[in-house]
């Protein structure tokens, strides 16, 4: 029997494990190398004094498309990762005490949004109806066919769905502001663009296709935290015969004649391999492991990295009752916030804050009587032109806390037990992200129209990418998508 082809993965996180998944699917040899001690890159977890904080991700969405991970092996997801839909999907604090919710059940959330405002029930409909429409829009070809240019959008879609049917040219904002009468429902639902890390006023109409992500598909929690999804997929990869190696740094691409060839790894060690999959981000990776750089490197420019974040996670000796799961705490100027982060790079004066608190679904996430929070505002990505010190981060982190205390949650400091802080320095060194992004390549309707990097390297034969930098982008189902579409690529190349 003919040996199997050799294939290298830099990277284990979602986006490294589901291609590592999908290629074994295919019958390749297929080894991971990550350079942290384990698997799932951002979908990380911290344990201490009976809390556990999920570092990265906190809401699933589209479970299928890691469902479909698990049957290319003949298995199911449900054998090893326990799903739970929610009910109370979003719940929105402004300071003026006004308090929104968003449910699963469309019509509740219809009736509720009436009940705050006269007529904003039939303007969420109607904003569904669109949402919907958008979303199969851009599900049918750029997601399920794994589009990567220009020009694959004007073949596959042809000009008049493109150009009359899918919202490209005005702004999110913009088409949220034609649905939705009262400011707040603005902010709300401008602030989905928050699962892609971009601003509502410079990302593509199209964006809008994320409520109903939501709403068509549900949002869900992975019981027992959202690493056991991590664990799940790890165990398939054993079941698979995937060879997994953590601390294994690599730091080289090798390549001949424009065609890769394996990997170095820091300790010296060369592997070599019929394609290289690098789940480490396009830039840093062209930069560090091949050691691009001029021309080349600088049309990559418009792949210009979503925002930051820090990270505050709170172990607090008492319950906030009024928290649902997911929580957004609003600026008083969210345009104003969006500009500072994304237009002129700076800390935001007044964030909307995204607030985690997971035992409203799962108890077992705090000891007993108290509670887990994890608090995230948006910031932007690491700019040496405008450097921020860590006081300015630690000084960040109190005016968020003062925040939270400003729509009810009171004396927060003195709960507080255990307090972990993540930086965009300590995101970046992590996790080797593209200055510090939390979701890949944001998405600008000037920049890039939303478009990520291809997933397959339009410069060395045998060499492919996935995750949040490359098509379809960021976010825990889109980058399980997009291993799954550069295994289809592989396989289809290596024959
Ligand atoms: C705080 C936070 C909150 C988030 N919230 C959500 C959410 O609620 N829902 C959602 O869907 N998404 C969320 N996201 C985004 C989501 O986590 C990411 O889009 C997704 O996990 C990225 O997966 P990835 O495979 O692209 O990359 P990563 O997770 O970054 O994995 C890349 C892996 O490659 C490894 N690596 C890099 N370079 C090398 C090298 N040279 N050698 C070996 N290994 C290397 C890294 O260590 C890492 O393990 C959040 C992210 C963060 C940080």
């Amino acid at each position: 029997m003919a040996e199997k082809k050799k294939i290298s993965i830099v990277g284990a996180g979602i986006g490294g494990m589901s291609a590592a998944i999908s290629c074994a699917a295919n019958g390749y040899d297929v080894t991971v190398f990550e350079k942290n001690d384990k698997v799932g890159g951002k979908l990380n977890v911290l344990t201490a004094e009976g809390f556990s904080f999920d570092l990265g991700p906190s809401i699933l969405t589209l479970p299928h498309i890691f469902e479909r991970l698990f049957a290319m092996h003949d298995r199911k997801l449900g054998d090893y990762v326990d799903t739970v839909a929610l009910d109370t999907h979003w719940r929105n604090f402004f300071e003026d005490g006004t308090v929104l919710d968003l449910y699963a059940d469309s019509e509740k959330t219809a009736a509720h949004l009436e009940s705050k405002f006269a007529g904003a029930g039939n303007e969420y409909r109607l904003f569904v109806e669109y949402s919907k429409r958008q979303y199969e829009i851009v599900a049918k070809k750029y997601f399920n066919d794994g589009l990567d240019t220009f020009g694959s959008f004007f073949t596959s879609y042809g000009w008049p769905e493109l150009f009359f049917k899918l919202d490209l040219f005005r702004t999110m904002n913009a088409s949220v502001s034609r649905f939705f009468t009262d400011q707040q429902l603005r902010d709300v639902f401008n602030y989905f663009i928050k699962y892609v890390g971009s601003s509502a006023y410079n990302a593509p109409g199209f964006m809008n296709l994320m409520p109903w992500v939501q709403i068509g598909f549900g949002l869900w929690y992975v019981k027992g935290g959202m690493y056991n999804m991590a664990r799940g997929m790890a165990r398939l990869m054993e079941e698979v015969g995937v060879t997994v190696h953590c601390d294994s740094e690599v730091t080289e691409i090798m390549h001949e004649r424009g065609r890769v060839t394996g990997v170095v790894l820091k300790d010296g060690t060369r592997h070599v391999a019929e394609a290289v999959i690098s789940n480490m981000e396009v830039i840093p990776a062209y930069e560090k492991l091949i050691g691009e750089s001029g021309g080349f490197m600088r049309k990559l420019e418009k792949f210009e990295p979503a925002c930051s974040g820090i990270v505050l996670h709170l172990g607090l000796d008492t319950v906030y009752p009024q928290l649902a799961h997911h929580n957004f705490v609003y600026s008083n100027d969210q345009r104003h916030h969006f500009d500072l982060v994304f237009n002129q790079r700076k800390l935001p004066t007044d964030p909307t804050i995204y607030l985690v608190a997971p035992t409203r679904t799962d108890p077992a996430q705090a000891p007993e009587g108290c509670d887990n929070l994890k608090l995230l505002p948006h910031i932007p990505f690491i700019d040496k032109n405008n450097p921020v010190s860590s006081e300015e981060y630690e000084a960040l982190a109190e005016r968020t806390i003062d925040k939270l205390e400003a729509v009810g949650l009171k004396e927060i400091r003195k709960h507080i037990v255990v307090r972990d802080f993540w930086t965009p320095v300590d995101i970046q060194s992590r996790y080797y992200s593209n200055k510090g992004s939390i979701y890949g390549v944001v998405s600008d309707r000037k920049k890039n129209f939303a478009l990520k990097a291809p997933k397959k390297s339009t410069r060395y034969a045998g060499l492919y990418f996935v995750g949040g930098s490359v098509n379809p982008g960021a976010g825990m189902p889109m980058v399980c998508l997009c291993g799954q579409n550069a295994a289809k690529l592989v396989a289809r190349d290596l024959k």
